[in-house]
């Protein structure tokens, strides 16, 4: 049986999309999306990224 209330996650929409770090467009359910959290100032900071190669970017940037 199919529950069609079951897409949690997928209600993304252009207003509460995260912006890619690297190229600033908006990710709405990018399958190649990647988060990257870290302790910044003793709290956990989340950065996202539209791709691998972005987040490569920022990483070397
Ligand atoms: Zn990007």
């Amino acid at each position: 049986m199919v529950d069609p209330t079951s897409d949690i996650g997928e209600d993304v929409t252009e207003e509460n999309a995260p912006e890619c770090e690297q190229c600033s467009s908006k990710i709405i359910q990018s399958t190649s999306h990647r988060v990257v959290s870290e302790i910044e100032d003793g709290r956990a900071v989340h950065h996202h990224f539209c791709s691998d190669d972005c987040h490569d970017e920022w990483l070397a940037a």
